[in-house]
């Protein structure tokens, strides 16, 4: 749903200058680069070898290689792996899988998750403080406050606070747990954080180093290091990889979805919404509730509304959606046969487990 006429402020008398930002001040003893970029070289360095997985399939590819490496190396036991719990906005199971995948690598697990609400609480909330903050403005100038333009309270690419609220910074409360557990080393400690991001995803992520010093994240007591051990992997490259791990991957990728994490991401592309909006109806009314009170389309240019207007017309051409065999996903990108192998282990595992 669209605001109605609204003056805009920004482009008429001047504001008075936004006050200087504080630049950021970084510990001196944090370094300006890694020391080393070989993988080996890196995890042999870290106290923590911090794991950061959505449950989805690149961050299991990365968990999965990495324990691996670390399994060679004798460093299983410096390994963590961090899921951050976004609640009921997350395909359902995730966190489960989550924990059964770190379980079946012989790694600690750990959950993480934000106080204050989740994703569509704070979308909410921030709009309420955009608002107050424009009319505050809009009195300073004497301008009509109900008649001004709020900027919009959904995450987007250039305002991505979902991700630093609701992952990054509940993951740097865990790094403080994970400092004070070693106690005093007579140095900071060494955090290597990795993430399952790749390249081929977006460019964005093509852009990111694969290995870098998370400079926010350090101080004093810690210096991160961030590793993306499969930046530069295919999507074959990570399906072979949970084909040879054995590890169970969600079913959502069955169902057609290119990504995991929240069912409908804001910066995900169209087909993904519109098939989520067919799987979690209920949770897509939410979005659009939402929607109605912040005055802003969810997606830039795409509104929640449009998106089940579509998915009610696939619904309508194509019948309700069934659930498709397991393995579905796999199977497009390693073939049948290595899909079938997969399956076969993983039920293995599932009855050696029940028993
Ligand atoms: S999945 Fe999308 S909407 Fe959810 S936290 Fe990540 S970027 Fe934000």
């Amino acid at each position: 749903m669209h605001a109605p006429a609204q003056l805009d402020l920004f482009d008429t008398a001047p504001l008075a200058p936004p006050k200087p930002k504080r630049a950021r001040r970084t510990h001196p003893s944090v370094p300006d680069a890694p020391a080393a970029s070989v993988p080996t070289a890196l995890l042999r360095a870290a106290d923590w070898i911090l794991l950061n997985s959505s449950g989805g399939k690149d961050s299991q590819a990365m968990a999965s290689l990495v324990c691996r490496l670390a399994v060679k190396l004798g460093l299983l036991h410096r390994v963590v792996i961090v899921h951050a719990d976004l609640g009921d906005i997350e395909w359902e199971g995730t966190r489960k899988l989550a924990e059964e995948q770190a379980r079946r690598l012989g790694v600690r697990f750990e959950v993480v998750k934000a106080e204050g609400g989740d994703l569509l609480a704070r979308t909410v909330a921030r709009f309420v403080k955009l608002k107050a903050k424009a009319e505050t403005q809009a009195r300073e100038r004497g301008v009509d406050p109900t008649a001004m333009k709020v900027a919009p309270a959904w995450p987007s690419s250039s305002a991505r606070w979902c991700t630093s609220d609701l992952k990054r910074g509940p993951v740097r409360t865990l790094m403080t747990r994970l400092v004070a557990e070693l106690g005093d080393l007579g140095r900071p400690v060494r955090i290597l954080n990795c993430m399952g991001q790749r390249a081929a995803e977006s460019a964005p992520r093509a852009r990111l180093a694969a290995v870098e010093i998370d400079r926010p994240a350090s101080n004093g007591k810690r210096h991160v290091t961030t590793w993306r051990p499969i930046h530069g992997w295919t999507d074959v490259e990570v399906w072979k990889e949970i084909a040879r791990s054995g590890l169970p991957y969600h079913e959502a990728y069955d169902w057609g979805m290119s990504r995991l994490s929240c069912s409908f991401c804001v910066l995900g592309c169209e087909a993904d919404v519109v098939l989520a909006a067919r799987l979690r109806p209920k949770k897509a009314a939410e979005y659009i509730a939402v929607e109605n009170q912040v005055g802003t389309d969810f997606k830039h240019g795409l509104s929640m509304r449009n998106i089940v207007e579509r998915a009610a017309a696939l619904d309508a051409e194509h019948g309700e959606l069934r659930r498709p065999p397991r393995g579905t996903a796999m199977a497009r990108y390693v073939g049948k046969k290595t899909t079938r192998e997969y399956l076969a282990r993983a039920d293995r595992d599932r009855l050696g487990l029940a028993v």
